[in-house]
């Protein structure tokens, strides 16, 4: 975000110290020693130091680690990875220590950046299933998420409720459900089991519909960049 004349102010995920809000002063300059240090998605060592009674840091030195410049290659690749960083800003809290979605951040850049252009979108989907377990939304997929009574997965459709947050039985249909194949509701349990899956199975087409869905009615969040997502 711009600030000033000549400064920026970054959301950054930092490994040991959660995500913080730092400013660069004169970063937007040319010859500023930080230009491009803190562009979107970028790996860098910094030195910040904080301002006494405010929230915010000052960056005092950077040095670029990985640029992913394979990424900013492709305008896609961007905008996937645009997805996960817009996630994290959104959802993580100021200074809480969190290295588990640092971690998931990193090995999806370092991912993403080998991936061919047909995987780009579910691979980026999977990311964010995981993610979003992370954040304390994992769907509930073993059994009715409100009766707990068994779901018959022989048939071929099951009522998943965004509301409820996992399947449903008949009983406990509400107007929030969606209807999700048994395919999809076995995808789904297999990348929560961290099973193998094929980031190419067509079930991520009903994914990507339901996980838009999800992350309004649960985070009250609308990522931007998913609408640019190919
Ligand atoms: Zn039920």
């Amino acid at each position: 975000m711009p600030f000033k004349e000549s400064s920026l102010i970054a959301s950054v995920l930092t490994k040991k110290f959660g995500k913080v809000k730092i400013i660069a002063k004169g970063c937007r300059r040319p010859k500023s020693k930080f230009c491009g240090t803190l562009e979107v998605f970028t790996l860098a060592e910094i030195i910040y130091y904080k301002r006494e009674s405010k929230d915010l840091y000052t960056l005092s030195d950077a040095t670029v680690t990985d640029h992913f410049s394979d990424i900013r290659s492709s305008n896609n690749k961007v905008n996937a990875a645009m997805v996960l960083c817009e996630f994290f800003n959104k959802t993580l809290p100021l200074e809480e220590t969190d290295t588990a979605s640092y971690t998931h951040l990193f090995n999806f850049l370092r991912e993403l950046k080998k991936i061919d252009s047909n995987s780009i979108k579910p691979l980026t989907f999977y990311y964010l299933l995981i993610a979003l377990a992370g954040a304390g939304f994992k769907p509930h997929l073993d059994n009715c998420v409100r009766c707990h009574n068994p779901i018959s997965y022989n048939s071929k459709q099951i009522d998943f409720s965004i509301s409820g947050g996992g399947v449903v039985c008949e009983n406990d249909f509400d107007d929030t459900v969606v209807f999700l194949s048994s395919d999809t509701i076995n995808l789904l349990k297999n990348i929560y089991q961290n099973k193998n899956i094929r980031i190419d199975a067509p079930q991520f087409k009903e994914i990507e519909r339901l996980v838009p869905e999800y992350l309004r009615y649960h985070l009250n969040q609308v990522l931007n960049s998913l609408k640019f997502l190919k």
